[in-house]
């Protein structure tokens, strides 16, 4: 298995994107956001997509040269069309300006559609908290929707549907819960897949309905499907991800879970506060210190060291991924070279 330090996977990417028809500036984006996913600790959202986003692009169903388009305008909402390009593009411009609206008017909404796949949900929020703002997401998959049973069900007639949210702390970095409404992301199954092993107990359902670990079950025909987060209660997760489709996918006009087995957009909600418009800066920096300390005393449990605030697995897996490098299993390499086979480019590791 082929290990890289991040920038050396940087330039890979940049090289291939760039080859593939994008600006140099926008494979830089899409790229750093992937390879950012790697250093955080989610491979589901990383390299792996290098060769899904390439394929797309090779077939024509992402424009690489795409331009984001503000098509409905008020002083604190907007709906950004992006027009087919790549996802994180059309996500930083509605990031920023949903910052621009809240920056001026308290609280900004930017509704996004037609921007194929944003990645890591939490990088956006995360973009606002670095700016002093907090922030938070809502994320459907249009009409797509065979992945996750709904609480009680069987078959999978939802998406993974996450949420993210950021809030910026005094001198740590921001607090950051990023999440699916299922109990994992499909990123992790296919990584599963790719790492040839097998899944926790309570992640999936084969297509009778049997709890199972084996994850090309998920994949059978017919397929298997993805629990809602929740276990014994996973109306809430159903709940929730019902409520997502309606923020993410009806607000943006991308649509709602239909039963589509392709995925061609996500559709996407943000919202910035500007926290100065509601309360005192440094009282709220106060806040967030008390409660993080607050929570932290808590003695941790039987397999607990200590009590994580949401966005720390991240960092310290980033501050370790940037040490020790990125590990790309063989499979995801071998579809990268694929890709770049197309591209005329020769890939040695
Ligand atoms: P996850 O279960 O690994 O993490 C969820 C959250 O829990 C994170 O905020 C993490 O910081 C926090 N967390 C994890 N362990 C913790 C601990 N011990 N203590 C405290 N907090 C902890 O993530 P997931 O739900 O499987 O999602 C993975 C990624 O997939 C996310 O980045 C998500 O945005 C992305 N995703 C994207 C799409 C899309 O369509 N673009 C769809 C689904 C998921």
């Amino acid at each position: 298995m082929p290990n890289f330090t991040p920038q050396k996977l940087r330039e890979i990417g940049y090289e291939l994107f760039q080859k593939a028809g994008c600006l140099k500036k926008d494979s830089e984006n899409v790229v750093d956001h992937l390879v950012e996913s790697n250093l955080f600790g989610h491979d589901s959202h990383g390299a792996i997509r290098f060769a899904e986003y390439l394929r797309a692009l090779r077939e024509k169903r992402f424009q690489p040269q795409a331009t984001p388009e503000i098509i409905q305008d008020f002083p604190s909402v907007a709906v950004v069309d992006a027009n087919g390009g790549l996802g994180q593009i059309g996500a930083n411009f509605a990031m920023n300006l949903a910052i621009k609206k809240a920056h001026k008017n308290g609280i900004g909404t930017v509704a996004l559609r037609n921007t194929s796949h944003i990645g890591r949900i939490g990088a956006y929020p995360l973009l606002a908290a670095r700016q002093g703002f907090i922030a938070q997401a809502f994320v459907n998959a249009g009409r797509l929707g065979y992945q996750i049973a709904p609480f009680g069900g069987i078959e999978g007639v939802l998406s993974t549907n996450p949420m993210a949210f950021s809030a910026p702390r005094r001198e740590d970095n921001p607090i950051v819960l990023d999440m699916t409404t299922s109990v994992v992301a499909e990123g992790k199954i296919r990584v599963a897949i790719n790492q040839e092993r097998n899944v926790p107990e309570g992640w999936i359902i084969d297509s009778q309905g049997n709890s199972t670990t084996d994850p090309l079950k998920f994949k059978a025909d017919p397929p298997g499907a993805i629990l809602p987060l929740g276990g014994v209660v996973g109306h809430k997760g159903t709940g929730l991800s019902i409520m997502v489709e309606l923020l993410g996918g009806a607000l943006s006009g991308e649509g709602c879970a239909a039963g589509d087995r392709k995925m061609t957009s996500n559709g996407v909600l943000f919202t910035v506060y500007n926290i100065e418009h509601f309360t005192n800066l440094g009282r709220y920096f106060d806040l967030v210190e008390s409660l993080i300390s607050h929570v932290k005393s808590s003695r941790p449990g039987k397999g607990f060291k200590e009590i994580l605030i949401p966005g720390e697995p991240e960092f310290r897996s980033a501050l370790r991924r940037e040490k020790e490098g990125i590990n790309v299993d063989d499979n995801t390499w071998s579809d990268i070279k694929k890709e770049a086979e197309f591209l005329q480019i020769n890939l040695s590791t």
